[in-house]
């Protein structure tokens, strides 16, 4: 495994409580940076305690962990996210732009609701936490951006997800050209099939439709996403921006 070093560095990644986040997040903690969990509270208190939970384990790696929800469909609620975040620790090194769900249906099924929570979460979300990220990400920093490779290649039902994820593949280069001159970069990555919760249980015979069909012969784990950020925020990859990494195992 490649040793980076984020010592002094604060990174946030929105819905790092869980999945491809929670991998991100711990990647960046074994590399010593100053961990924001980013998760969305439910009425419940169901995902906060997954965050605490997911905190802990990160402090077990000696890690420094501060915790902040936000719903990111919401710009009153991560303009105040940006701001707490300011008051805790100042500002921020890197914004990796996690968040994300899934409503697949064919265009005849998909309700408007399907539609635009997709958008909502997937879309505006990013454009959010970019845009109130600005004044506190300090010059130098790194965007990275979690699209999919269905923002490239979109599946049958994914009319709502991969218009979101092309719209995320576009704002990620029209950041790059903005924000160079700051020295900030910016760079999406786009994961094929990575087993989470998101893609649920699927049947063995279809999985294994798939994983004939992807050359590397298997689905991705939540850490080989988790190594593409940590090498797109690393100082190594300074004169890489406006890219699209895809992390498919081969697979379009
Ligand atoms: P999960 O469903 O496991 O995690 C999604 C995360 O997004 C959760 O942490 C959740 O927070 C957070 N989230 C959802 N809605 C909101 C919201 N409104 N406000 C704040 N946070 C929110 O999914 P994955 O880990 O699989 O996916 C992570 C990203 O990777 C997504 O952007 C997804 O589109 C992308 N991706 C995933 C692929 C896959 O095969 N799994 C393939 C390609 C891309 P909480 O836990 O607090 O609810």
């Amino acid at each position: 495994m490649i040793q980076y070093n984020f010592a002094g560095k604060v990174v946030l990644v929105t819905g790092s409580s869980r999945g491809i986040g929670g991998a991100i997040l711990e990647g960046f903690a074994k590399a010593g940076a100053t961990c924001l969990l980013h998760y969305f509270d439910d009425p419940k208190g169901e995902n906060r305690r997954d965050a605490e939970q997911h905190a802990e384990k990160l402090r077990g790696l000696k890690a420094t962990v501060h915790l902040f929800a936000a719903d990111v469909r919401s710009p009153e609620a991560v303009e105040g996210l940006m701001k707490a975040i300011h008051q805790k620790v100042g500002g921020l090194d890197v914004l990796v732009n996690n968040a994300g769900i899934l409503r697949d249906r064919t265009m005849r099924k998909m309700t408007l609701d399907d539609w635009r929570s997709v958008m909502d979460t997937n879309l505006d979300g990013v454009f959010h936490c970019c845009k109130q990220s600005l004044d506190i990400l300090r010059d130098g920093g790194r965007i990275v951006n979690i699209a999919s490779i269905a923002g490239i290649h979109p599946f049958h039902g994914q009319a709502n997800y991969g218009a979101a994820k092309a719209g995320v593949i576009a704002l990620t280069k029209v950041l790059a050209k903005e924000l160079a001159r700051r020295g900030i970069t910016a760079n999406a990555i786009a994961p094929g099939i990575i087993q989470t919760t998101m893609i649920g249980d699927i049947k063995p015979d279809v999985r294994a439709d798939y994983e004939r069909q992807i050359p590397l012969g298997r689905f991705g784990r939540p850490e080989d996403v988790a190594n593409a950020v940590l090498f797109l925020s690393s100082e190594e990859s300074g004169y890489i921006t406006g890219q699209v990494l895809p992390v498919t195992g081969g697979w379009y």
